[in-house]
């Protein structure tokens, strides 16, 4: 069952681990691989690669749109309508993150500013190997629609070599979506990253996967953009006795059963909290149909601590930086400004993970591993680029000439310091 810490034997035994997969080395050369075969062969590259790794190439790797109009018939009302209703909430959420074009500092002589301009042409890599993500579509592809990227592409795999899910494809219709390929895996990203007869190059690619996408997301980096390069999924749970056990365990295997190295920690100074959802997590695991999962990454990856005091918990948490925390405390935002590092926050007992990973607005693609150090969740920005812009008057450059030739000449490039002084005027 899973573990008991005590909080200094959890930051020796699992603080101070690394959380990457053993196979990584296995699973980059593989990668790089492909990469280069499809950088150099392009479709035939491709073609051989989907057979190898997905074993059927589909007759066709671009969703037609007849295709895309017959998934709404093969989705129930019922699941269309959720897609919807989540859809207008994610929006709603990321419109507020857009920002305008501005000038910065505007007198007579100087001028300055910053433009916002969406990137072109973005890859969205939407999971299909084990499971199917119409959350992840909405979740990538509403904020580079909102931000005003012209083309969003996106890939996933077959699901039986021919057919992608009719819900993925009702789910990119709801978002934006311009084209799907049916292709997944490191050549999907190899694909996009550089082109090839039949799929399009982009400028930036986003969106999880397994180990093999991450690896090739990481490798094309550079050659294009990347969000991130997203490890395992976890959660935290900081919560006292006001929190029902029920409501902690099931949130802890909410995340478990994403993936067997998946990790879910509760900080708690009740020992009998910890006790009762201890139990809770037996009783709850064993009904569960992803069962085999969870029970693995509760055991191996998941923990619960007891700590001194709340302040403790926040310190804990605050150095496992995790990708979601719950706050499952009475007067949940009060605790706002304990929090330094985390992907996104969960406040209260009726805020579970769940809501936030497909439906109330915030964004559910978010660092994990400890980054949430220095990089934040997927949002609009993702998808812009700033450009900054600069004007000068004469006498402007004239004020400011003396400081910028002293500068370029203790750099000792005098052709710099020569570009202001050929403009000053001669007396
Ligand atoms: P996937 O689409 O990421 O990977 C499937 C592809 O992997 C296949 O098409 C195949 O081409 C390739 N592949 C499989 N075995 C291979 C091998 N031995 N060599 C080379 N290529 C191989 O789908 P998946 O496998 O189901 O993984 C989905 C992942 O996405 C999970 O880890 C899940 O937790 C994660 N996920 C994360 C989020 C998030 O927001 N963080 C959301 C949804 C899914």
């Amino acid at each position: 069952m899973i573990s008991i810490y005590q909080s200094e034997a959890f930051q020796q035994e699992v603080l101070t681990k690394k959380t990457q997969n053993e196979q990584d080395e296995e699973v980059f050369q593989v990668a790089k691989n492909v990469i280069a075969d499809i950088r150099t062969n392009g479709d035939q590259a491709l073609k051989k690669y989907v057979k190898k790794f997905d074993q059927h190439v589909p007759t066709e790797w671009k969703v037609t749109d007849q295709e895309r109009k017959d998934a709404w018939n093969q989705v129930e009302a019922r699941t269309i309508l959720a897609l919807k209703n989540a859809a207008k909430n994610i929006k709603a959420f990321h419109e507020k993150q857009l920002q305008s074009s501005r000038f910065m500092q505007v007198d007579e002589d100087i001028v300055s500013g910053q433009l916002y301009r969406a990137i072109e042409k973005v890859g969205i890599y939407v999971p299909g190997g084990t499971a199917c993500y119409p959350s992840s579509v909405l979740m990538n592809a509403i904020p580079a629609v909102l931000a005003g990227v012209e083309e969003v592409i996106m890939v996933t795999p077959a699901r039986n070599g021919e057919n992608i899910a009719p819900i993925l494809s009702v789910a990119a219709d709801i978002a934006g979506v311009t084209t799907i390929y049916k292709i997944g895996g490191i050549q999907a990203i190899a694909a996009l990253a550089y082109g090839t007869e039949t799929v399009p190059t982009v400028d930036k690619i986003v969106g999880p996967g397994n180990a093999y996408v991450a690896a090739a997301k990481a490798l094309v980096f550079g050659d294009v953009g990347i969000d991130m390069v997203a490890g395992p999924s976890e959660v935290a749970i900081i919560a006292d006795d006001s929190a029902d056990p029920i409501h902690v365990a099931a949130d802890l295997i909410a995340q478990a059963e994403h993936d067997t190295n998946a990790r879910s920690f509760l900080f708690t100074p009740s020992a009998e909290l910890i006790e009762a959802t201890k139990k809770e997590l037996e009783q709850q695991t064993a009904v569960l149909p992803r069962e085999d999962i969870a029970r693995v990454s509760l055991e191996e990856k998941g923990g619960l601590v007891l700590v001194s005091d709340l302040d403790e918990a926040f310190v804990l948490s605050n150095q496992l930086a995790p990708e979601h925390l719950e706050i499952q405390l009475n007067n949940p935002l009060d605790y706002l400004g304990k929090i330094k590092h985390a992907g996104s926050v969960f406040l209260g007992h009726y805020t579970p993970e769940s809501l936030g990973d497909y439906y109330a607005g915030p964004n559910h693609v978010l660092p994990t591993s400890g980054t949430a150090r220095f990089s934040s969740g997927l949002s609009v920005d993702d998808f812009i680029k700033k450009t900054t812009f600069l004007y000068y008057s004469e006498k402007a450059l004239t004020d400011a000439a003396e400081d910028i030739v002293t500068i370029a000449n203790e750099e000792y490039l005098v052709g710099h310091a020569r570009a202001v002084e050929k403009r000053l005027k001669k007396n």
